[in-house]
């Protein structure tokens, strides 16, 4: 194997830390909570108190001002474990970001320290039922009255949705027409008028808290404008390469963990007097899989080193989420079909990561759109 040149001795600390608390704290409960469809809200606290959660927050908010290859570690480590319901990264890797990098000083120190101590936990919504690919298309609305945006509409797939104290909503604050009127508002879920819909069952990542959000004459502070009036379609398009590389590293780590696990499932299991591993389309399966992800992963670490350098572009961020992600529920398939009918039984891990990977062929961006934005590089 290629060895990985981008973690130094504190990541490798952080990541035992880590290791330890997911083992303890997560996933002795993950499949009680895979069957109510959410995480309790106590591990969001364990987690802060131990800073698990947004690490690259600066310390005057604080966060431990950790690179993010802190983040990188979080998302493998979860990735490892399959521990899909935490909605950390969301929370840590989309949200925190907007409003370091967009927010007024009052609003960073209002929510980011309950952010990082796990008090604040935070959604950012986009998808309308009638709208997902196609933001322009959303018809939730902020009318200005005086100091205060009169927001109404509904979003839906909403990730800790049901459990977010503070939501990023997309709104247009102009004719419903265009992006160029679309907003990004902070909005705490304590106001009046937001309410939460049903918590909605997936075929996958179970645990994760997926909600609907209502906002109905809601009323929100103009101070909680975040960024200016007009510019949420740029400001979403500046964070979202971050956020499609979160959705490779994911998707590269489930594939190796999938890979390694079938490797000891076909070891221990016989048929025809053999281990399974001992016949050659076990053997070719797995080395065809395993050298792909090996390739998916030098690109997805060279990604994440342009990254920290601030040069990832939306084209090889878009690369790298359409192809690991595509490359991860391959690779599921695959192993299902390698464990026999073992592999289609949900107790089995296998089983969970195949339904898994699915998502992150859609969320963020479907892979399709990924194409598009590809597309818009070819000269
Ligand atoms: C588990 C989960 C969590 C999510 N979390 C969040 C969240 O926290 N916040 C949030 O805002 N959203 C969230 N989403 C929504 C997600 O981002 C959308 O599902 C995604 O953007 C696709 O939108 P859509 O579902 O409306 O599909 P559509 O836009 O209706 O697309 C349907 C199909 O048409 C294809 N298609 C659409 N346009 C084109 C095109 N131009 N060319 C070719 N094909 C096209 C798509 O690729 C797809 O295959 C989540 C979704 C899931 C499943």
């Amino acid at each position: 194997m290629i060895d990985r040149t981008l973690f130094k001795e504190e990541h490798r600390l952080f990541r035992d830390n880590l290791k330890r608390f997911l083992a303890k704290e997560v996933l002795p409960y993950h499949a009680q909570w895979e069957e109510r469809g959410y995480v309790d809200r106590e591990v969001w606290r364990h987690a802060g108190l131990e800073g698990f959660l947004c690490p690259t927050v600066p310390e005057v908010y604080g966060g431990s001002g950790a690179d993010q290859l802190f983040s990188v570690a979080v998302i493998e480590e979860i990735a490892l474990a399959g521990a899909s319901g935490l909605g950390w990264s969301l929370h840590s890797d989309v949200v925190a970001p907007y409003i370091l990098m967009y927010g007024t000083e009052a609003q960073r120190s209002h929510y980011l320290p309950g952010m990082v101590s796990g008090e604040i936990i935070g959604a950012i919504a986009m998808t309308e039922p009638a709208a997902g690919s196609d933001l322009k298309g959303i018809l939730t609305t902020a009318k200005r009255d005086g100091d205060e945006y009169v927001v109404n509409g509904s979003k839906t797939f909403i990730t800790n949705g049901q459990h977010c104290d503070l939501v990023i909503l997309a709104v247009k604050t102009g004719p419903l027409e265009g992006v160029k009127e679309i907003s990004l508002l902070l909005v705490d879920a304590a106001l009046t008028g937001f309410s939460r819909g049903k918590l909605l069952k997936k075929s996958g990542m179970r645990a994760l808290d997926t909600t609907e959000l209502f906002f109905d004459e809601m009323r929100v502070p103009v101070s909680n404008l975040l960024g200016q009036e007009g510019q949420g379609f740029a400001m979403l398009m500046q964070q979202l390469p971050w956020e499609r590389l979160q959705a490779a590293i994911y998707s590269v780590a489930a594939a190796e963990t999938a890979i390694s696990s079938t490797i000891d499932y076909t070891r221990g299991r016989r048929a025809f007097g053999r281990e399974l591993l001992a016949f050659q389309n076990t053997r070719f399966t797995l080395s065809e899989l395993k050298t792909e992800v090996q390739i998916g992963r030098v690109f997805v670490d060279r990604c994440v080193e342009l990254l920290l350098q601030g040069k990832l572009d939306a084209t090889a961020a878009s690369m790298a989420k359409y192809w690991t992600t595509n490359l991860g529920f391959k690779v599921m398939d695959a192993c299902i079909q390698l464990h026999g009918g073992y592999g289609y039984m949900h107790d089995f891990p296998i089983s969970r990561a195949w339904a898994d990977a699915g998502i992150y062929r859609l969320a963020g961006g479907s892979n399709e759109i990924m194409k598009e934005l590809i597309g818009r590089s070819l000269k």
